[in-house]
C-alpha cells in the first residue's frame, strides 16, 4: 500500500465524462489498497474565462479579487469529483486550499506556498476516504484567498506530496510523458522512461510545457518522485509514463543527450560601440533589471579597439520596454553608437547530463546546424546544456537536425 498525490490538469477534468473517467482511475487505485490525494485544476479553460470577466469590468482588477475570481474554477472541479467517486460507492472529500490550510503568503495571483496543514489530510486517509484537494490555491495567515501563478496545480501536487511525504506523485496530463522534443515537430520523438530532475529544470524552463517549473524546483528541493503521465488512457492502464529521477538513485546508463527544448519567446537587443571598460554591463543591465525585465542570455564581444558590442535577450513581452529603457540611458549619457533589436530569433537548446562527462557535445551541435547554412547569433551553456539563438525560420529545421543527429530518435542502449 502506497500514499500516492494524482495531479489532474484542466484537460484530463475538461468534461463530465473526462470527470468520470478520472473518478474511474481513482477508484482503480483505490481499490488496489492505496491512500490517495487528488490535486484537481479547474476545467479546460476555465481559468482564462474567469479572468477575462473580471478584465471585462477593470483594465487594472485588484489582484486580491482577482484571486477570489479565479480560484473558483478548482472548486467546482473537486466538488464533482467528489460526487464522481460517491456514485462509484467511494469514500472522497474535498477542500479547498483554504480548508487544508495550503498557507501561502500574500503575494497575490503569483502567491508561493508557505506550510500545509497534513492533520485533516491524514485523518480522512486513515479511514480510507479518498482526499480531493483544489490546486492552484492557498490562504495567507490573514485568510485572505490566493493563487500560486498560472500553471500552479502543478506546484500544488507536489507540494502536497512533499509535506504527506507520499511514495509517488502521478501528474496526469494530456501527453503520455516527457519527450524528447515537441512531437509536432519531429515526428519520431520519443516518451523518455526516464529523466533526471536537473534535465527536467533545464527542459520546464527552455520552453518544455508539461511542467509548470516551479513545481520541478519544489521537486527537487523536497526529492519528490515525480511522475508524468497521460489521462487519457483507460483507467486500468499500467503505461508507466516518465519518472523523473534523482541522480543518486539513477542506475541506468544515462543517453548523452535527453532532449531538445526550444523557445520562440525571446527577443534580442544589441548595444553596439559602447566603451570597453569597467561598469559597461552594469550601466546596460542595470537598469534594465530595477525595471524587473529578466535578461536571459548575455554576450559581450572582446573589444577589437577601445570599443566592443554588448547583446542580450529579454522576452518577447519585454522587448519594447527594454529598447525604450536602453534609449532612455543613451539620453541620460549611455556612450553607444547604436543600438538594434530583433524579436524574429529563438532558441534551441540541447539537454543532458550525459555533458558533463562527454566532450564534443557543442562543436557536434555547431556543425549540425552549420551544415544546414543555420547562423548561430549567441551561445551559452551551462554543465547540462548549450544553447544557441538563431533566426526564427530555422527554428524546426534546427530541431529536426539536432534530434538526429544526437540520435534521439533511437532507443538508448
Ligand atoms: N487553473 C489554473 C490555470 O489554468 C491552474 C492550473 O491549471 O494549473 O492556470
Ligand atoms: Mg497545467
Amino acid at each position: 500500500m502506497a500514499l500516492i498525490v494524482q495531479k489532474y490538469g484542466g484537460t484530463s477534468v475538461g468534461s463530465i465524462d473526462r470527470i468520470k473517467n478520472v473518478a474511474r482511475r481513482v477508484a482503480h487505485f483505490h481499490k488496489q489498497g492505496h491512500q490517495l490525494v487528488v490535486v484537481v485544476s479547474a476545467m479546460s479553460g476555465e481559468t482564462n474565462r474567469l479572468l477575462a470577466l473580471a478584465k471585462e469590468l477593470s483594465a487594472n482588477p485588484s489582484p486580491r479579487e482577482l484571486d477570489v475570481v479565479a480560484a473558483t474554477g478548482e472548486q467546482v472541479t473537486i466538488g464533482l469529483l467528489a460526487i464522481a467517486l460517491h456514485e462509484l460507492g467511494i469514500g472522497a472529500r474535498s477542500y479547498t486550499g483554504g480548508q487544508v490550510r495550503v498557507l501561502t503568503d500574500n503575494a497575490h495571483t503569483k502567491a508561493r506556498i508557505l506550510t500545509i496543514d497534513e492533520t485533516p489530510m491524514r485523518r480522512d486517509l486513515a479511514r480510507g476516504t479518498v482526499v480531493i484537494v483544489a490546486g492552484f490555491q492557498g490562504v495567507d495567515a490573514e485568510g485572505n484567498i490566493t493563487t500560486l501563478g498560472r500553471g500552479g496545480s502543478d506546484t500544488s501536487g507536489v507540494a502536497l506530496a512533499a509535506a504527506l511525504k507520499a511514495d509517488e506523485c502521478q501528474i496526469y496530463t494530456d501527453v503520455d510523458g516527457v519527450y524528447t522534443t515537441d512531437p509536432r515537430i519531429v515526428p519520431e520523438a520519443r516518451r523518455l522512461s526516464s529523466v533526471t530532475f536537473e534535465e527536467m529544470l533545464e527542459m520546464a524552463s527552455l520552453g518544455s510545457k508539461v511542467l509548470q517549473i516551479r513545481s520541478v524546483e519544489f521537486a527537487g528541493k523536497y526529492k519528490v518522485k515525480l511522475r508524468v503521465l497521460s489521462s487519457l488512457d483507460e483507467p486500468e492502464s499500467t503505461a508507466p509514463g516518465t519518472l523523473i529521477t534523482f541522480e543518486e538513485d539513477d542506475t541506468m546508463e544515462q543517453a548523452i543527450i535527453s532532449g531538445i527544448a526550444f523557445n520562440r519567446d525571446e527577443a534580442k537587443i544589441s548595444v553596439m560601440g559602447v566603451p570597453d571598460k569597467p561598469g559597461i554591463a552594469a550601466a546596460i543591465l542595470g537598469p534594465v533589471a530595477d525595471a524587473n525585465v529578466d535578461v536571459d542570455m548575455i554576450v559581450q564581444n572582446i573589444g577589437s579597439s577601445e570599443h566592443t558590442d554588448f547583446s542580450f535577450t529579454v522576452h518577447r513581452n519585454e522587448y519594447q520596454r527594454a529598447l525604450d529603457l536602453l534609449a532612455e540611458q543613451r539620453k541620460k549619457g549611455l556612450a553607444a553608437r547604436e543600438i538594434i533589436g530583433d524579436s524574429r530569433i529563438c532558441k534551441v537548446s540541447v539537454i543532458g547530463i550525459g555533458m558533463r562527462s562527454h566532450v564534443g557535445i557543442a562543436s557536434k551541435m555547431f556543425k549540425t546546424l552549420a551544415d544546414e547554412g543555420i547562423n548561430i547569433q549567441m551561445i551559452s551553456t551551462s554543465e547540462i546544456k548549450i544553447s544557441v539563438v538563431i533566426d526564427e525560420k530555422y527554428l524546426e529545421l534546427a530541431v529536426r537536425v539536432l534530434h538526429r543527429a544526437f540520435e534521439l530518435d533511437k532507443e538508448s542502449a
